[in-house]
């Protein structure tokens, strides 16, 4: 199928869940995951209208965005962070999702000087899967803290990648309710930016929208299966 059948039959799924949950599509921002596909599926998928994207490897994904150079794209950083890659993130990124130790907030807070703020995500580990990136959620506010100090990253809110055996209903309901009583605990400016909540992936978008996703991370059913 075409990405444009693909995208189709995506955003009727969005609007669907969203309708259900009595949302506004408008509340949802669909990052297109475009890991391990070329440049020109990324093209296609702009030229179709999409604005946000989301990479998993830094080198992979640099040379995209530079191959692209479309200024009005939003690029997403959706993969572990290695603190040799914190300049190329904070220099090409405009997000990044999985933030989950402060020596990395630190680093990319450096490299960000003089920019605009680097938009970021704490990654919590909601089903503490010891296999599974992520801050545990009782130390979650530790790291927030931090964040918080650093002037040059913006902290917007929380995101999470469940393990398989998960139930996504409850594993993302868990995360959203997190995600309340953090902001209820934050200083008025640190809560004015406290607006976005990154769940869901193909297989589990509806129970994320449920939960009160602001962004969903799809690749597959737009892009097709990977080949790595
Ligand atoms: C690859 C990836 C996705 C997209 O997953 P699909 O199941 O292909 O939609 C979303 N989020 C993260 C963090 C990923 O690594």
């Amino acid at each position: 199928m075409s990405i444009r059948e693909n995208l189709d039959q995506v955003e009727a799924r969005i609007a669907a869940a969203c309708h259900a949950s009595g949302r506004a599509r408008s509340d949802v921002t669909l990052i297109a995951v475009s890991k391990t596909k070329p440049a020109c599926a990324v093209k296609a998928a702009a030229d179709l209208g999409l604005t946000d994207f989301g990479e998993n490897y830094v080198d992979e994904a640099v040379e995209k965005i530079e191959t692209l150079a479309q200024p009005q794209l939003n690029w997403h950083f959706i993969g572990r962070v290695q603190s040799n890659k914190t300049r190329a993130i904070a220099t090409h990124f405009d997000w990044v999702h999985t933030i989950e130790r402060g020596k990395i907030a630190r680093r990319l807070d450096a490299h960000r000087e003089g920019r605009t703020p680097l938009s970021v995500l704490v990654q919590v580990n909601a089903d503490a899967d010891p296999n599974k990136a992520g801050v545990a959620a009782e130390e979650t506010m530790a790291l927030i803290e931090d964040i918080l100090a650093l002037p040059n990253l913006k902290l917007r809110g929380l995101m999470t990648i469940l393990a398989r055996e998960t139930d996504p209903g409850s594993g993302y309901q868990s995360v959203a309710q997190l995600f309340g009583e953090i902001k209820a605990a934050l200083n008025p400016k640190a809560r004015a930016d406290w607006d976005t909540l990154s769940l869901g992936m193909t297989a589990d978008l509806e129970q994320a929208i449920a939960a009160g996703a602001t962004h969903v991370r799809i690749g597959t059913a737009l892009f097709g299966a990977r080949d790595t």
